[in-house]
């Protein structure tokens, strides 16, 4: 295999696929890209490693006995799991890969898929995931950013789509929970300087109808800091 300047840096694939030929085929590949796989031969076995075990990216066969490939991944995501998915199909019908899309996989590839094809489809998604994936604590709850859906862990929240800035100010508070942070601070961490202070304030509000009122504290006089909902 020709070098390649890229370096998985040891990401974490689960791959879901029943056919034992093309699992053991495209993990050798993957490892050889460096990648850690770990395959599940079921959609059974793949929801349960899914939920037990944190992974940089999962690849999942839609046609999957038993426990279907898009119904693993919509129970994936109805417990918080937030890891990209790249969906392995056979069938490349637009509404497929709508459907795909529904269920909340991030990327489609039809089968049969040229392996360069497939390793840059990961590519993206493992990039995707470590730009945007943080796990940030909130009071008793766990919020994972990524791609800017706050997930809650315990799926008592569901997905709640974020727009980049109120992802942005919600991680500066929760990287330091005890910390109060001023609205200029915020302001010039968050936003852009030349923004009305007021533009804080406005977002403390967004995240607040999004996530509950408890998840940013008011201190008076001060600033604000992280709530604990
Ligand atoms: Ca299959």
């Amino acid at each position: 295999m020709a070098v390649n300047t890229y370096s998985s840096g040891g990401a974490a694939v689960l791959l879901v696929e029943d056919d034992r030929q093309l699992a053991d085929m495209m993990t050798a590949l993957l490892e050889e890209e460096s990648y850690r796989v770990e395959v599940a031969g079921g959609g059974q076995a793949g929801l349960h490693m899914g939920l037990t075990r944190d992974y940089d990216v999962l690849i999942i066969d839609r046609g999957l006995p038993v426990l279907e490939g898009l119904e693993l991944l919509r129970k994936l995501r109805a417990n918080g799991v937030g890891t990209p998915a790249l969906v392995l199909t056979a069938r490349g019908a637009l509404e497929d890969r709508v459907e795909g899309l529904d269920a909340g996989a991030e990327d489609y590839l039809v089968k049969p898929f040229e392996i360069p094809e497939l390793l840059a489809r990961i590519r993206a998604l493992v990039r995707r995931h470590s730009d945007t994936a943080q796990s940030l604590p909130v009071g008793a709850r766990r919020l994972v950013l990524a791609n800017r859906m706050v997930v809650d862990h315990h799926g008592t929240h569901g997905e709640v789509a974020l727009s980049e800035r109120e992802c942005a100010l919600l991680a500066v508070l929760a990287a330091s929970p005890e910390q109060v942070f001023s609205r200029p601070q915020l302001l010039e961490r968050v936003f852009d300087r030349a923004d009305a202070i007021g533009t804080v304030d406005t977002y403390v509000h967004y995240l607040r109808r999004k996530l509950g009122r408890d998840v940013i504290h008011t201190v008076h006089g001060v600033g604000y800091r992280l709530g604990s909902p």
